[in-house]
C-alpha cells in the first residue's frame, strides 16, 4: 500500500535488519528498541491493524503464530520473550500495518504501562 512504512520495508525500499523472511512474512529489528531483543514481525500483505482483520487473513494470522518460536530461538530467547501487538489510538499503535513485537532478553515488567 501507498505511504505505508512497514509495507515499503517488505518491498525493500526501504532498509531494514532483517532477522528472518519468507514470501509471507518479514522479521526485522525495530528501529528504536525497548529490550535487547526487539524485533518486528510483519506479513507482507498489508492488514492495517488486528482491527482490520478478515476471516480470509486466519491462514496468515496462523501462519505467523507458528513462526514465533523459531525466530525466538534463532534469536537465543531461550528465557522467554513476550510477543505484542498495539492497536488502535488506546493500544499506541503508530504504524498502520499489523506487526508483532517480539522483545526479550530482559525481565519484562506487568503490566505494560
Ligand atoms: P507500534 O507503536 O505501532 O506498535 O510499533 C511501531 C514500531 O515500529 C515502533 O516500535 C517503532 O520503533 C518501529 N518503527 C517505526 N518506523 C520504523 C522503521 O522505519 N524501521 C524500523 N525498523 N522500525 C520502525
Ligand atoms: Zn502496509
Amino acid at each position: 500500500m501507498a505511504d505505508c512504512i512497514f509495507c515499503k520495508i517488505a518491498e525493500k525500499e526501504i532498509p531494514s535488519n532483517v532477522v528472518y523472511e519468507d514470501d509471507k512474512i518479514l522479521c526485522f529489528h525495530d528501529l528504536d528498541p525497548q529490550a535487547p531483543v526487539h524485533v518486528l514481525i510483519i506479513p507482507k500483505k498489508h492488514i492495517a491493524s488486528m482491527d482490520d482483520v478478515q476471516p480470509e487473513d486466519q491462514e496468515l494470522l496462523g501462519y505467523i503464530m507458528t513462526k514465533v518460536k523459531d525466530i525466538a530461538a534463532s534469536l537465543e530467547l531461550e528465557n522467554g520473550y513476550r510477543l505484542v501487538n498495539n492497536c488502535g489510538e488506546d493500544g499506541m499503535q503508530t504504524v498502520q500495518h499489523i506487526h508483532f513485537h517480539l522483545l526479550g532478553k530482559r525481565k519484562l515488567t506487568w503490566p505494560p504501562g
